[in-house]
């Protein structure tokens, strides 16, 4: 999987520092990273995707991409079985160039890439082979927050959509949560790359998104105080401008049953909490997840208000 035309970081495939981790694993010669990925891209499925954000599934649909492995270890992943434990099958660029294609022809609003990290240099690959055929749908670059603000730089214009989370405020929590202790540090900086280089989230005449950022908030049991400290930070540095995504869904999937702290659902009163700053703080746009809608996998109930239209 070698890139030519990209930037140091998606070309050295040699020497993998893609992710926060650089961990440096020579994925070309057969050695597997961190994240467990080695030289041939996974993916675990694909299809139309209803149950994201508003301006992200539409009326038709999001091309949803689900990437096989991650760069964090979450031990409440609902995705565990592809995220950590390596389920799917194995792509070159020109096939998932055809599942671009497909989702194209489906009529999808979007591509939307879940958890690509690891595999940026085969998509940037399958995306060149779509583009030169003509074909362009939004990029959706839907992530954990965890990103080195250098790799999203160099995504520059191959990503119109971030769709990112700020998970945790304070690094015991994420080395406990994702054994990643550098996350605020990583995620917060990468955030301001997208920030910079996507800006506000402006959607067209169908209120489907075209470019910018959205930032998810995921409510966490007992740190519901981490989600307001982080709306405090994105205000202070990007503004109260920024579409925000609170969510609610939080069950204790995967290992987080058996550990004190993570083993429940979040409470009304810790999400009402987080509702209450984000008005607080003046944040306008956004979607807000119904506090029942928790124990669905996909985003249903969001309130329908809409990113402001540009
Ligand atoms: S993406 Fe995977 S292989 Fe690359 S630096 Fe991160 S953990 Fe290592």
């Amino acid at each position: 999987m070698p890139v030519s035309g990209f930037g140091p970081i998606i070309s050295a495939t040699d020497r993998c520092e893609l992710c926060p981790r650089r961990c440096g694993a020579d994925r070309r010669a057969g050695e597997k990273g961190f994240c467990g990925a080695g030289v041939e891209m996974e993916i675990y499925s694909y299809g139309r995707h209803c149950g994201e954000e508003p301006p992200i599934s539409g009326t038709r649909g999001s091309g949803t991409v689900f990437f096989s492995r991650c760069t964090l270890r979450c031990l409440y992943c609902q995705n565990h079985p592809w995220s950590q434990e390596a389920r799917g099958d194995r792509y070159d660029a020109a096939g998932l160039a055809a599942v671009f294609r497909s989702l194209a022809d489906e009529g999808c609003h979007n591509w939307n890439l879940v958890s690509p990290t690891p595999w940026i240099p085969g998509i940037v690959q399958a995306l060149e082979m779509v583009h030169n055929k003509g074909r362009r749908l939004p990029v959706v670059y839907n992530t954990s927050g965890y990103e080195r603000a250098e790799t999203i730089r160099e995504l520059s214009g191959l990503a119109q959509v971030y769709l990112a989370d700020l998970r945790y405020s304070r690094p015991e929590s994420a080395l406990e949560g994702s054994g990643a202790a550098d996350y605020v540090k990583a995620a917060r900086k990468a955030f301001l790359e997208m920030w910079s280089q996507a800006g506000a989230l402006r959607v067209d005449s169908e209120g489907i998104a075209q470019s910018g950022v959205i930032c998810r908030l995921l409510v966490l049991p007992g740190r519901a105080v981490e989600a307001c400290e982080n709306l405090e930070w994105l205000k202070a540095n990007a503004g109260a401008g920024v579409c925000i995504s609170l969510m609610s869904q939080y069950i204790p999937a995967h290992l987080a049953g058996g550990r004190p702290g993570w083993d429940r659902g979040i409470s009304r009163a810790e999400y009402d909490m987080v509702l209450q700053a984000a008005m607080d703080l003046g944040f306008e746009n956004g979607h807000v997840q119904d506090f029942g809608g928790r124990a669905a996998r996909d985003l249903v109930g969001f309130n329908m208000k809409q990113g402001r239209k540009t």
